[in-house]
């Protein structure tokens, strides 16, 4: 396979390896995207967006039930046999690394269900080139796993909690924990991550009342407070009535706090802000009223090995039955390469992505 030159990365030295440039090449050494070469390295899409992130799901089942994510009514689980095995998983993130890909994020489902969760942690860890090895989750299951989970690397923490009240948490994911999920927060915070990333799905008649809580627990806290416009996905009644706009989210904090706005990344997805004064911070992932598609460098494996190019696009590739059948490396990147030329500019508008079929959250990984 052709290794092309011509890039341009906020990450020049994974890129500089995955093109077998010298290791002391610093970063975003005269690299230059060639639209003309764009279809010669496999994390290009055809509109010269370089894929460093890798999102991995590393199971599809959950200990909570968060009603934004799955149907009410349940779900048909994959069989464990037709799930990544912890060699595919790791394999994979490999081969996604050697590629290029400096943070992956282990999800799910709740990835802390996933039975060796520590031993693919430990794995992945030990890639050299990986910068960031990033985890959601729940939190009810991370104080137990919290030692081996950072000494394996884990470097950064978001961490989902949609309410600071005990009755909603029960109504939201329709079981009991929010003690055992700020403890988490607290925890990781004391542990040394900075920030710890707080993960809230606004929902209008849900928890919207609660935001300017959220961001007062930024005051002396390591945290970014990130508000999530709720996104639809099949099963979970999306409806743009019950949807809070970043719009919207904005002015009822500003009613009780001043924010400033921060500086973002290249690739971030998120609009940050601060209290000025205030310890932590609050971004806004905005998918639905302001899309970011046009900075996107993520990929994403599901637990049943599909690589899905985009959050919102039912296209698949089964990488699961590709490893199955022999395939070498090279055949996989190949796999890899053609998925990643066919991913369109952007996702199709919100009131699109109600109408397609698509799978529940919790079947993608977040
Ligand atoms: N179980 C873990 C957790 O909850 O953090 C990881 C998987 S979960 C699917 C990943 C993220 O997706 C969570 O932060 C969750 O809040 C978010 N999410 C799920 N469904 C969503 C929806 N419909 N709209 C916006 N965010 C959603
Ligand atoms: Fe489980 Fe996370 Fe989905 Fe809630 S958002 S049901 S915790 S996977």
């Amino acid at each position: 396979m052709i290794r092309e030159l011509k890039v341009l990365s906020e990450d020049g030295a994974g890129l500089t390896r995955a093109l077998g440039l010298p290791k002391d090449v610093p970063p975003g050494f005269g690299l230059r995207y060639d639209p003309a070469n764009s279809a010669t390295h496999v994390l290009f899409d055809g509109f010269g967006r370089y894929h460093n992130y890798l999102r991995i799901s590393l199971v599809e089942h959950c200990n909570l039930r968060c009603r934004y994510c799955m149907p009410e009514e349940g779900l048909d689980w994959t069989p464990d046999e037709d799930l990544l095995t912890s060699d595919e998983i790791v394999r994979l993130a490999r081969l996604f690394v050697h590629e290029g890909v400096t943070k992956i994020r282990l999800t799910g489902g709740e990835p802390l269900l996933r039975p060796g969760v520590e031993a693919i942690t430990e794995a992945i860890g030990k890639l050299p080139g990986l910068r960031t090895l990033a985890m959601t989750t729940n939190g009810l299951l991370l104080i137990k796993k919290f030692d081996r989970l950072q000494a394996a690397g884990v470097n950064l923490l978001n961490i989902s909690l949609d309410t600071l009240r005990a009755d909603r948490f029960e109504s939201i994911t329709r079981r009991k924990g929010l003690n055992l999920v700020i403890a988490a927060v607290k925890e990781a915070a004391c542990r040394g991550y900075d920030p710890v990333k707080v993960n809230c799905v606004v929902m209008r008649g849900q928890n919207e009342d609660e935001l300017a809580d959220f961001v007062a627990w930024t005051e002396t806290m390591p945290l970014e407070v990130r508000f999530i416009e709720f996104m639809p996905f099949d099963g979970n009644q999306w409806d743009e009535s019950r949807l809070v706009s970043f719009a919207d989210m904005l002015e009822i904090i500003q009613r009780r706090f001043p924010l400033e706005r921060l500086s973002d990344g290249p690739n971030e997805t998120s609009k940050t802000f601060r209290v000025p004064g205030f310890r932590g911070r609050v971004g806004f992932i905005t998918s639905m009223t302001e899309n970011f598609c046009e900075g996107c460098n993520r990929l994403r494996i599901t637990a049943d090995g599909n690589l899905k190019v985009c959050l919102f696009g039912s296209a698949e590739v089964s990488l699961r039955d590709t490893m199955r059948q022999g395939a070498s490396d090279e055949e996989l990147l190949e796999t890899i390469s053609a998925a990643v030329g066919r991913k369109r500019a952007r996702h199709a508008g919100m009131h699109t992505i109600a109408e397609m079929e698509n799978r529940p959250m919790i079947l993608i990984g977040g």
